[in-house]
């Protein structure tokens, strides 16, 4: 007799679950929820980009633990009165805050389904693992990686920088002959010193800090007028640090910096790498995709040379948070640094556990299958599409470049290389300070409306406003919009101003 059939008839004990009591009132509930989903998403540029929440919906949110259940259907109602009205607003067509994706609806269904599915992607034999495998594929490809390359999908950037700086510490160490895994940071003779830009994202502080190097080991080389690292003084600042008795280790290269988006020549400095025997790391959580947009592709050369990359789909290719990708182009240093095996995941030769473990490139044991939604949503529009968005981006922040110039009262304060503008509202005739306080004031008056969201940012000394297109929802006439506002509520602030 299997299992699945054994009869309760005598059964004296309660047991419970977390399985609906009644299947048909949840399956007629998740329809209606699936319905609305498509409706929000479709109606997204109806509603406001963001919108301040009154005090009483904040209440509905400090609620004490509940202890006795709650109907589903009452849930879902406090959630489309509560949560789905004030969202950060990423997903709307006016959304250029930061940098992140727009995400889509396939994505959200992967996301649903991977949980519905529920295998956890420490490893094992079933085929969420080969789809994992199969995604790491397609990213090498798109890079141009080799296929014998590894990786892993992690939350996003700054854990795929984190792993791929770990790498670079654990393979720099051994080439001075320290096995850091059994003897740590102590046993190292010379200090190590990791070489970036001062554009750098703030997740490499923040993983030098983690990793025990400290953040006075990663050196902040100055950039040229286009925000690239100046490649001299990297070359000036390895030799000073190897005369003073540093291990240079690793360059952090860029492609595709927070600020302005500016890309390191990655050619030379895997030249560079290559001459001094660092390691190459490239930070591509913005630009990494830029391989595959036909247009613009040229722009990372050079990016295939690395000896790690991250990398950020929940950005350019708008999948739903979270995920990230680290690509390892050796496999040996990648399992060298985080293989371990405990007696109690011992690999079979049959059954579940007869496939390799997939936390052995990574740290996490348990992990998602957050492998699902890209691969949905890669197979239903084709790599070839997500290339055409990135170009499309790309000529739209080339467009609101072009419309700022021919405004007398706004100012590009960097050159736009890739989808990213920083400019501001300037009238003539007010100082540094004054122009930053009317301009943050225009980006709080944008946001306050629900019209259009954008950053501030400081380049070179320069406060600017910054609009970062990563949206594939985004269109020309936006941006048209986005001009007119700016210097709407710049002369109302002229005018009467800043208290409304
Ligand atoms: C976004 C970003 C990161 C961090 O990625 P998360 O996904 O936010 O963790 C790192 N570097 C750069 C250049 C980025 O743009």
């Amino acid at each position: 007799m299997s299992p699945n059939s054994k009869t309760d008839q005598n059964s004296t004990i309660t047991e419970e679950t977390l399985d609906p009591e009644n299947w048909e009132t949840v399956r007629d509930l998740a329809h209606e929820i699936i319905d609305d989903s498509l409706s929000y998403t479709r109606d997204v540029r109806e509603r406001p980009v963001w919108q301040q929440m009154p005090k009483d919906t904040q209440a509905a949110f400090e609620t004490p633990l509940p202890k006795s259940p709650t109907s589903l259907k009452k849930i879902y109602k406090s959630i489309t009165k509560n949560v789905l009205p004030f969202p950060m607003g990423n997903i709307h067509p006016r959304f250029w805050m930061w940098y992140m994706g727009s995400s889509n609806f396939t994505g959200a269904l992967g996301d649903f389904l991977a949980a519905i599915i529920g295998s956890n992607l420490g490893g094992g034999n079933h085929s969420a693992a080969h789809i994992d495998n199969q995604v790491i594929n397609w990213f090498k490809e798109m890079i141009g990686f080799p296929p014998e390359a590894s990786g892993s999908l992690v939350s996003g950037g700054s854990m795929a920088n984190l792993l791929g700086l770990t790498v670079a510490r654990n393979t720099m160490a051994s080439v001075a002959g320290v096995d850091l895994r059994e003897h740590g940071l102590a046993a190292l003779k010379k200090p190590m010193r990791y070489y970036t830009s001062d554009q750098v994202h703030s997740c490499h502080q923040l993983a030098l800090e983690t990793l025990g190097l400290g953040n006075s080991s990663l050196r902040r080389i100055s950039t040229n007028d286009d925000l690239t690292i100046d490649i001299e003084a990297l070359n000036k600042a390895i030799q000073e640090d190897r005369e003073a008795g540093f291990q240079p280790a690793c360059v952090i290269a860029t492609a595709g910096t927070v600020n302005t988006g500016a890309i390191d020549d990655l050619q030379k400095i895997s030249a560079l790498c290559h001459a001094e025997g660092l390691w190459f790391h490239v930070d591509g959580c913005i630009g990494a995709l830029i391989a595959i947009a036909p247009n613009n592709k040229d722009r990372v050369a050079g990016i295939e040379k690395a000896d790690s990359i991250a990398m950020d789909p929940h950005k350019w290719l708008h999948t739903p948070f979270e995920v990230g990708c680290v690509l390892i182009k050796s496999e040996q240093k990648h399992l060298k640094t985080f293989s371990l095996t405990p007696e109690y995941l011992e690999m079979t030769k049959r059954g579940i556990a007869a496939a390799r473990w997939l936390h052995d490139f990574g740290l996490q044991t348990s992990r998602g299958f957050r492998a699902l939604k890209v691969w949905m949503s890669l197979q239903e529009h084709g790599v070839e599409k997500f290339g055409r968005l990135i170009d499309q981006n790309i000529a739209q922040g080339q467009y609101l470049n072009d419309l700022i110039k021919q405004e007398t009262d706004l100012e590009l304060i960097a050159p736009t290389n890739i989808n990213i503008v920083c400019y501001r509202y300037n009238p003539g005739g007010l100082n540094h300070d004054k122009l930053k306080e009317i301009n943050i004031e225009i980006m709080l008056r944008l946001q306050e409306e629900g019209s259009a969201a954008l950053s501030d940012t400081t380049v070179h000394g320069a406060h600017c406003l910054r609009v970062a297109i990563t949206n594939h929802r985004t269109r020309q006439s936006d941006l048209d919009f986005l001009v007119d506002e700016t210097l709407r509520i710049g002369t109302e602030i002229l005018d009467k101003g800043l208290n409304k």
